[in-house]
């Protein structure tokens, strides 16, 4: 999930890394997945160092239903158990991601990611939402510090490799000096009737009155194979969707995958594939405007079996 309020934080040292022990909650956002078992080994790693009690890390895994591969939900339960840490389930109130997608009639796409909104990143906003309520129950007073930690990497694709590993997720009612900065630079430019320069603007982010919210991409400078180097040494145990081929532990059909990712999909849930071929059937909207599932699955099922698909990048 990318944070649509993240902003620079241009302060001296600042890309060192954030002070683990200033924030009340350390949210590891797990998805099951290889960098997900990187960020979480690399983070516990970081928060023993620094000495933060692990009852302050709460695994969070949005759910997005039968899109995910099988066991996904169990897997990352399996993972936060692991370290001994909490570990919370959220997911969109009501229809799960491949039923959502029958009701709209369209498929998301790379610019309208409603997909990662409507079921990562709001679900994710409101488990934030009760977890400053338990810190005001148990006494915390004044904003609540929460950083929301994902395995995000620059080697990803060129708009993960835009991101700051550690900036602010900063918004209009966020009252920290860097927000009330860029309130003041774009009411200045407005008065004058100039564009406001996007990265002075203030964010559409997780902070408010009440929540002080940083993100940290801590493995994102990291390679694939640093990747694969942590999962082996933290013993944690990979989704065996690695082993038939997946270079990515998405949705088993995510609208930015690689038509060779989609067809090995296709290969190992031939269930799922039929369903997304009956919606564009019945809406006529295709899977992505160059390829439908209908394709996918005449690929799949005219090819061999592939075992190690390489790119992801569609
Ligand atoms: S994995 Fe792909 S399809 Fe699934 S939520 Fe993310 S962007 Fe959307």
């Amino acid at each position: 999930m990318t944070s649509r309020g993240q902003m620079a934080l241009d302060l001296p040292g600042i890309d060192d890394g954030p002070d683990l022990a200033s924030y009340r909650w350390i949210l590891a956002n797990i998805s099951g997945g290889k960098d997900s078992m990187a960020m979480l080994d690399e983070l516990v790693r970081q928060a023993d160092a620094a000495g933060v009690l692990r009852d302050r890390i709460v695994c969070v895994h949005a759910d997005l239903g039968r899109a995910e591969w099988e066991g996904t939900r169990e897997l990352a339960a399996e993972h936060a158990a692991a370290y001994g840490l909490r570990f919370e389930v959220v997911a969109r109130t009501g229809f799960d991601l491949v039923d959502r997608i029958a009701e709209r009639g369209m498929f998301p796409d790379a610019s309208n990611r409603w997909c990662t909104s409507d079921f990562k990143r709001n679900p994710v906003l409101r488990l934030m939402t009760a977890l400053v309520r338990e810190a005001e129950k148990t006494g915390h007073l004044g904003r609540v510090r929460i950083l929301n930690v994902m395995g995000l990497r620059a080697d990803e694709s060129p708009a993960r490799r835009k991101l700051r590993a550690f900036s602010h997720d900063g918004a209009l009612t966020c009252p920290c000096q860097d927000c009330l900065l860029r309130r003041a630079a774009l009411e200045s430019a407005e008065r004058r009737g100039v564009p406001c320069p996007k990265h002075r603007k203030p964010g559409h982010g997780a902070s408010n009155t009440l929540r002080h919210v940083d993100t940290w991409h801590p493995v994102h400078s990291w390679s694939t194979a640093d990747v694969w180097a942590a999962v082996a040494r933290s013993g944690l145990r990979p989704h065996p969707a690695y082993a038939d081929g997946m270079p990515r532990l998405s949705c088993s059909f995510c609208v930015l995958a690689s038509r060779p990712a989609l067809v090995r999909a296709a290969q190992l849930r031939p269930g799922l594939a039929a369903e997304y071929a009956a919606i564009e059937e019945k809406t006529g909207h295709r899977f992505k405007c160059d390829l439908s599932m209908a394709e996918i699955i005449a690929e799949a099922e005219a090819s061999p079996a592939v075992t190690a698909i390489t790119n992801w990048q569609g």
